[in-house]
């Protein structure tokens, strides 16, 4: 049966290295938000086509379109699979749309998982981190630098920092990120598929770690 891992876990906690790392070494499928839906828009999907019209508008991606790309996802991917969800949902009525529309794709949702990661480590780790502007690649001064310090490995862009990543931001949105997400983890851990997973070390660990609230 097709399961799905959802990821939970504040800016930092490695939501998304962790997930792509997994997703490296067998063959679960990492499913993050952004990249679905640049994904639906280049293959110019039904769904794409709709979240399209509103990219375009500089609009936010609704919901129902969201939800009609990730049906798209479940139904062309292998019975078997594992889908390791980074970005969505984001609150409990998209948990709850997503539980419905795995279960008619007959497939479930296995376990959430959240990445716990103490303040002081997400400074650190947000702080250090650069953005190409053009292809979207991510590196970090301490864990991930690029070959040439400053520039793009993919692109030979110059690299930049997120304005998201300035300390006085990034304390803003842990903020906001858990006043938008307790109610989230909250409902999870009422199915019973929550599981907390220290998400402070190594990426290593963390990976190990997952893998086993994974399984359990
Ligand atoms: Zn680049």
């Amino acid at each position: 049966m097709m399961k799905i891992f959802v990821f939970l876990g504040a800016p930092g906690a490695g939501k998304g290295t962790v997930a792509s790392r997994i997703a490296e070494q067998g063959d679960a499928l990492h499913v993050s938000t952004g990249a679905m839906l640049r994904e639906a828009v280049k293959n110019g999907t039904p769904a794409g086509l709709a979240a399209k019209s509103y990219m375009d508008k500089g609009a936010l991606v609704p919901d129902p379109v969201l939800l009609d790309m990730i049906g798209e996802l479940l139904a062309d991917a292998p019975a078997d699979a594992e889908l390791l969800f980074d970005g969505f949902p984001r609150n409990e009525t998209q948990a709850e749309q997503l539980e419905a529309l795995v279960r008619k794709h007959g497939a479930t949702v296995a376990r959430a998982i959240c990445l716990d990661v103490p303040e002081t480590v997400v400074l650190r780790r947000l702080g250090g981190r650069r953005v190409c502007p053009v292809c979207g690649m991510v590196f970090h001064v301490e864990t991930l630098p690029p070959k040439q310090a400053g520039v793009c490995d993919g692109c030979g862009n110059p690299l930049a920092i997120r304005d998201d990543d300035k300390p006085e931001t990034i304390k803003r949105r842990l903020e906001v990120y858990a006043a938008k997400t307790e109610p989230l983890i909250a409902w999870y851990e009422k199915t019973g598929k929550l599981r907390h997973v220290d998400a402070s070390g190594e990426v290593d660990a963390s990976v190990a770690l997952v893998r086993d609230a994974m399984a359990d």
